[in-house]
């Protein structure tokens, strides 16, 4: 506990296991022009980048740079794009390892990390079975999935056991970014917009946009979803969302229960990680309110100290920087270390 009445608490907190590096390496190594490897290319052999080295560690480095920043806990996922390149049969079996080896480090350092799951979503059955297995018998707070699956979204048929296993089990799915999907990237590509900068939250925005205006919310409407960097620019446009569904709707099989902006606040919670600005904060503050915004660094891609500082010197209310910092991240994540 750092010296003030909160926590600290990191929910977007990225790591890799050996086995997923060795993966994506021979993925890598095969060739192949999907922008996932290109970002993956610049981990593993990048110079001068610590960035993998980070990424694998669990133990002293990761703790220390966190008591240095005053950082309590760190939800942990898998790092983009996790197994869902993979194999299904290797993907599957990375995501249990990692799970298994997520536990072990949340053990070893208790009250220091929670953490969430990987699955692989390209065999729905075993996705299921693993999410079960990870939250009932392994103790994990929620899910990972970085955004689409060979182009595929979870609002399609063939995932929504996917989506009622969430719901069931009570653990939220946080959708973190990957690039593109090689039929959607083509423009993308010049001038680095594939990246971070840009194309990550055109994708992810868009799978929180089909997962809204697809209806699975009615179908699931206790399911939980986590969208990052203060929720990929669906905040921003949910007025003109609220005002143009309605135009649009004559044209869809399926007609949505809510007002697009309704699920927003129902169903999905947003995270701080990599938005460092306080204007972006205190619009989605008084568009949302303070219960579905959580606080993250993004780490290692994202410095721990700039992400602290953000948090700690945000004009807002000491019971929204505790609601931020901690308690929506303790009920969302059931986290009880
Ligand atoms: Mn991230």
């Amino acid at each position: 506990m750092n010296g003030e009445s909160w926590r600290r608490i990191a929910t977007e907190e990225a790591f890799a296991t050996r086995e997923l590096a060795g993966a994506m390496r021979r993925l890598v190594d095969a060739g192949g022009s999907s922008v996932d490897l290109m970002f993956w290319r610049g981990l593993l052999f990048r110079e001068d980048d610590d960035r993998l080295a980070n990424l694998l560690d669990l133990d002293e480095r990761r703790l220390a740079t966190m008591d240095a920043n005053g950082v309590d806990m760190h939800v942990l996922s898998l790092t983009s794009p996790g197994v869902q390149m993979l194999d299904p049969a290797e993907a599957a079996e990375i995501a249990a390892d990692a799970n298994d080896q997520l536990a072990a480090a949340i053990a070893r350092h208790p009250g220091r990390y929670a953490g969430l799951a990987a699955f692989a979503p390209q065999d729905p059955e075993e996705a299921v079975r693993e999410m079960e297995r990870s939250v009932t018998r392994l103790g994990l707070n929620g899910f990972i999935v970085n955004s689409h699956t060979d182009g595929e979204y979870l609002d399609q048929p063939k995932y929504w056991p996917i989506l009622e296993a969430a719901e069931a089990l009570g653990a939220p799915i946080y959708i973190h970014p990957r690039s593109l999907p090689d039929e959607a990237v083509g423009p993308y590509r010049d001038h680095s917009l594939w990246t971070a900068m840009w194309g990550f939250a055109a994708e992810t925005g868009l799978h929180g946009m089909r997962l809204i205006v697809s209806g699975v919310l009615d179908r699931f409407p206790k399911l939980k979803i986590v969208l990052g960097h203060l929720g990929e620019g669906i905040p921003y446009w949910v007025y003109r969302i609220d005002h143009m569904y309605p135009k649009m709707a004559r044209r869809h099989p399926v007609r949505i229960e809510l007002a697009p902006s309704e699920y927003l606040k129902r169903n999905f919670v947003i995270t701080t990680s990599g938005m460092n600005h306080h204007p972006a904060l205190e619009y989605c503050l008084q568009v949302l309110g303070p219960d579905n915004i959580m606080w993250a660094i993004d780490y290692p891609y994202q410095a721990m100290d700039e992400a602290v500082a953000f948090m700690d010197g945000a004009p807002i209310s000491d019971a929204d920087r505790r609601k931020i910092y901690s308690l929506n991240a303790l009920r969302e994540f059931r986290i009880t270390g």
